[in-house]
């Protein structure tokens, strides 16, 4: 099976069998709903799937458990295990909770959300990187849980959480923080928070040599453990992130892996994503996206990650216009995304201090701007993963102390240096070109807001309005993407601004 068992779920834990609810989730695939009884509790599971819902689900002695997403330890997570081994990743986990309680999920390194009702008790945990969002709301007696917050908008208004970040005008629904078990005891209500992972504040010192090779061995795990049984798709944009997703992917795969690269009318990045394809030998494919169509996408964008910070959904615009045009059936997608992240490759300075401070800013300040979210690919019913964040390439990477990231001259220089035998010179050396400048995702949506008559130096706080009427739209009040128009969003915040700046406010 190339996508996991699930990828998405709305459940519903409710003390008595009231009625449950069924809302539609983005993400596309099939859905199935199950309704199961337990000493007077009702637990109910809709999930997204992709033919073998089973493997999402696990049940034991007044236990149950769903996950959306999948576990990339699942040997070292079987050693801990006696023999007669759990088969799909639910039950691994509903194991290991029997065994170790809420600290299994401190063991797990994987690419999920998860709801486990155990008697009076609901968690909902979250990976470490919060990479799969997770909402919840909850009332005494019912806990409600899904990976889009648009599923829960018909749920009755939670109770306040302080262990939970606050949805926009969706009253009582909070996002799980990310690397989180959100204990809830379902009689009372009332929640608790235990971290299960937290960005390391220490750096290490390596020497270059044994850095390097533990970058390129950590990376080409989580490559090979993201791989799955046919070869994988990598989005390929020529920089040294995904060149080098794609080159160990090439290196771990039997035949050829695909590769996609998309461009716009005014902005692409082709000529470097092809010398890279044939260098390895990839089947590789161009697809380019109007400009006009790049920002008609812009809904969707927010429709699938529910964010309202607009940079983020900058850097998702071209990802989002990409995914659409990539037919069925559902691939497993490998990305470059986030490495820039750990390695300071945003940063285009010598200094080290500045260097570390921004990474421990990025480091501090991820959760919740859902830019890792899968929903992004599965609202065309595809499931993209991130290897740069894997748990173990993440702790590495934001370990490494800051000199072995820009070093002679280069940003990201401990990978480059990784990588240098399996690209050509040209990739390695290429500087860093962010995937929202190489598409013009940001200078296009920038020409629409002053094409409006919106101030230049009013672009940025536009953006930031315009992403959340649409946010309004797509989330708060569910409307469907399609009949949202960018246009429509773009002329109401020119006359909001218009008329601030008209009567002087
Ligand atoms: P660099 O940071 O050195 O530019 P990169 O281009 O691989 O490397 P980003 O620019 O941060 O990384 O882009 C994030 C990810 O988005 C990429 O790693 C790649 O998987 C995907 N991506 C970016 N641009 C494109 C594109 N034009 N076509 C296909 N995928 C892209
Ligand atoms: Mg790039």
């Amino acid at each position: 099976m190339s996508l996991p068992a699930a990828t998405g779920f709305l459940a519903a834990v409710r003390e008595g069998d009231e009625s449950l609810p069924l809302a539609a989730l983005a993400t596309a695939g099939l859905r199935d709903d199950t309704r199961e009884e337990f000493e007077g509790r009702t637990v109910f599971s809709g999930l997204v799937h992709s033919g073998a819902p089973d493997g999402a689900r696990a049940r034991g002695r007044g236990t149950s458990l769903v996950l959306a997403g999948e576990l990339y330890n699942r040997e070292e997570l079987r050693s801990l295990l006696p023999s007669g081994d759990p088969v799909g990743d639910a039950e691994l986990v509903l194991a290991l909770f029997e065994r170790y309680d809420l600290h299994a999920f401190r063991l797990l390194n994987g690419r999920f959300a998860i709801l486990l009702h155990a008697g009076p008790r609901v968690l909902l945990a979250t990976d470490h990187a919060g990479s799969v969002p997770l909402y919840v709301s909850v009332l005494p007696g019912r806990v409600t849980a899904a990976t889009e917050a648009k599923a829960l908008r018909g749920v009755a208004a939670g109770r306040a959480l302080r262990a939970g970040r606050a949805v926009r005008r969706l009253p009582g629904v909070h996002q799980v923080p990310a690397g989180t078990v959100l204990e809830t005891s379902l009689g009372s209500g009332t929640c608790t928070a235990h971290r299960t992972w937290a960005p390391p504040l220490q750096r290490r010192i390596l020497p270059e040599a044994d850095a390097v090779d533990a970058v390129r061995e950590s990376l080409r795990r989580a490559v090979r453990a993201r791989s799955g049984q046919a070869a994988p798709l990598v989005v390929l944009s020529g920089g040294i992130d995904s060149s080098s997703v794609a080159a160990l992917a090439a290196l771990g795969t039997d035949g050829p892996i695909d590769t996609v690269s998309m461009g716009t009318d005014v902005a692409d990045e082709f000529p470097q994503s092809r010398l890279v394809a044939e260098h390895l030998g990839t089947a590789h494919r161009e697809i380019t996206v109007t400009t006009a169509d790049l920002l008609r996408r812009l809904p969707h964008a927010v429709w699938a990650a529910e964010s309202l910070d607009p940079d983020i959904i900058e850097y998702l615009l071209p990802l989002t216009a990409l995914y659409l045009r990539l037919e069925g059936p559902g691939r497993r997608i490998l990305t470059g995304y986030g490495a820039d992240i750990p390695l300071g490759g945003m940063h285009r300075e010598d200094r080290l201090p500045a260097l570390d401070s921004a990474l421990a800013h990025d480091m501090a300040t991820y959760d919740g701007l859902n830019e890792m979210t899968p929903v992004l690919s599965g609202i065309s019913g595809h499931w993209s993963t991130h290897p740069y964040w894997d748990r173990e390439v993440l702790d590495l990477l934001v370990t490494l102390e800051s000199g072995l990231k820009r070093r002679y001259g280069q940003d990201k220089w401990v990978l480059r240096a990784a990588m240098g035998d399996l690209l050509p010179s040209q990739t390695v050396l290429r500087p860093k070109l962010g995937v929202h400048e190489g598409s013009g995702a940001t200078s296009s949506f920038s020409r629409l807001l002053t094409g409006a008559g919106i101030e230049p130096s009013r672009v940025h706080q536009a953006k930031r309005l315009v992403v959340q009427e649409l946010f309004d739209a797509v989330v708060v009040a569910g409307r469907h993407p399609d009949e949202v128009e960018t246009a429509q969003a773009v002329q109401s915040v020119a006359d909001r601004l218009g008329h601030r700046v008209g009567t002087g406010s």
